[in-house]
């Protein structure tokens, strides 16, 4: 097959992927929460992070429960991805590994490492920003929050301020560049 060929189908697999991962719509308390991990994910940036932020927060009264942003550059740490750090620390707040009760709210699509931590965390509910074409495990690449033959499933809710989203990330990225820094590689989310 040519390459334009792989292009098409890859396409075609990508979407009939992200058609099986039931959505819903977004809460006026999601996107309270998204516009917080907003302001985490710009504070990030200006601090040379790639700018991703997340807040875990109980869905019935709407508490925070932990804020984080992406810590990879500073920390050297594969892991320092915000959901991430951030489930673990509502984990330690709550101290109960079982999220069930809580939402997260992130402003990147999570990848394989952070979708498998919130189905291992139980997690209720991940609303998140825009979509990871390179890494997203969703529904860009992956469904692992919704896949059926996981012990967990998780509500998504995709989208939520995505423009503004990708419009940091992009940003970001260009002076990244600029500086000579290479082509920006994954935004780790
Ligand atoms: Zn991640």
């Amino acid at each position: 097959m040519s390459g334009a060929g792989f292009g098409v189908l890859h396409a075609r697999l990508r979407r009939e992927r992200a058609g099986r991962a039931p959505t819903e719509s977004p809460t006026p308390l999601d996107e309270r929460m998204m516009a917080r991990a907003l302001h985490l994910a710009a504070e990030a940036g200006a601090a040379g992070e790639v700018p991703v932020g997340a807040v875990v927060y109980e869905l019935s009264s709407g508490a925070v429960l932990s804020e984080a942003s992406n810590t990879r550059e500073h920390a050297r740490d594969p892991a320092g991805h915000a959901e991430f750090l951030a489930v673990v620390e509502a984990c330690r707040t709550l101290g109960d590994w079982r999220l069930n009760a809580c939402g997260v709210a992130v402003t990147l699509e999570p990848c394989p490492m952070c979708a498998g931590l919130m189905v291992n965390a139980r997690v209720g509910r991940v609303v998140y920003g825009a979509a990871d074409p390179k890494g997203g495990a969703c529904r860009s690449l992956y469904t692992i929050t919704t896949d059926p033959r996981l012990n967990h499933r998780v509500a998504l809710v995709p989208g939520v301020m995505a423009l503004e989203s990708a419009a940091l990330l992009r940003s970001f990225f260009r002076a990244r560049r600029g500086r000579g820094r290479g082509p920006g590689g994954d935004a780790g989310a």
